[in-house]
């Protein structure tokens, strides 16, 4: 099961990502992956479509979805596996975490008007997939339409993160909420790319064991957001706090994404794969029992 090719994180349309659910599924079978899980922001009306074209792709596939969460004063992501998509709650829940995205997508371009880009918050409209769903991600690329900067990582740095102009802070959803609406839908709650969060060692051991008091039993250990020390680093933590480890790409875009779908490295042997844990939340490609 460890050599299992397992993509659980991507991102569509439904999201800040730049292909449709049917257009990911495909390059996820096309590069080799066995398990997949399509894991939009804060949304899961692309679950049905992912479903289905996995199904005809002959790969297996569970519910997925990444909750956007304020915690200690950064903005951790909490994904969800083997979620029932049409549970009442976590829509309800996802909706509510949607909510204040437009207001922060003003701000956000009223931020960047004061130091002379114009008519951003049009321009991030124009490449939203689902209104519902402005994302820092959107302004990235119609800087980068506007050759303000040339890549989406630069814009990042330069105006969407803490201090830049393009910044708005926004409160989301809370650690516990987060893994209610997944637990209550049946998913297993992961810790997405812990290697980005720019926590203390306090904060870190915090969001851990607040974490797995309230449920959560994951952690992304191989993903396309991590270096290799920090893929070390993770394993251990995944030991020490006996979680299960998950892998995935985080693929957003053919041209902005460092890592293709299924082409991360394996899960470190001493490790417990989180679809071990997926079980019959799995369907498709004979739920893999072979
Ligand atoms: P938001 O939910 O609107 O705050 O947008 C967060 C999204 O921005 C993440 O899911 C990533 O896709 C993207 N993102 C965050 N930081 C960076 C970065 N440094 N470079 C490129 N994309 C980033
Ligand atoms: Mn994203
Ligand atoms: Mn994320
Ligand atoms: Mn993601």
């Amino acid at each position: 099961m460890h050599l299992l090719n397992a993509d659980l994180h991507s991102h569509s349309t439904v999201s800040d990502g730049t292909l449709t659910p049917e257009a990911v599924a495909e390059r996820a079978a096309a590069g080799g992956v066995q398990l997949w899980a399509l894991t939009d922001h804060d949304e899961v009306s692309g679950q049905q479509r992912a479903r289905e074209a996995a199904l005809d792709l002959g790969l297996a596939w569970v519910g997925g979805v990444e909750v956007s969460v304020s915690f200690a004063g950064e903005t951790v992501h909490i994904v969800g596996l083997g979620i029932d998509p049409n549970h009442e709650p976590l829509r309800a829940g996802l909706a509510a975490t949607r909510a204040g995205r437009r207001e922060r997508a003003r701000q956000m371009a009223a931020g960047l008007a004061q130091v002379g880009i114009d008519g951003a918050f049009e321009g991030a409209l124009r490449h939203v997939g689902n209104p519902d769903l402005v994302s820092r991600t959107h302004f990235a690329r119609y800087l980068v339409e506007r050759g303000v900067c040339a890549h989406t990582h630069e814009v990042f740095r330069h105006y969407l993160t803490e201090g830049k102009p393009g910044y708005v802070p926004h409160r989301w959803a809370s650690l516990a909420e987060a893994v209610a609406w997944i637990r209550g839908a049946g998913g297993i709650a992961v810790i997405a790319h812990p290697g980005r969060y720019k926590f203390t060692a306090n904060e870190e051991y915090a969001l851990f064991t607040e974490f797995i008091a309230h449920g959560g039993r994951a952690v992304e250990v191989v993903t396309g957001s991590h270096s290799t020390a920090e893929q070390v680093r993770f394993a251990d933590t995944a030991v020490e706090f006996d979680l299960f480890a998950s892998r995935g790409s985080d693929f957003h875009s053919p041209e902005e994404s460092r890592t293709g779908l299924g082409a991360l490295p394996g899960l470190p042997g001493q490790l417990t794969p989180v679809w071990e844990a997926l079980g019959e939340r799995i369907v498709g490609a004979g739920a893999l029992t072979a």
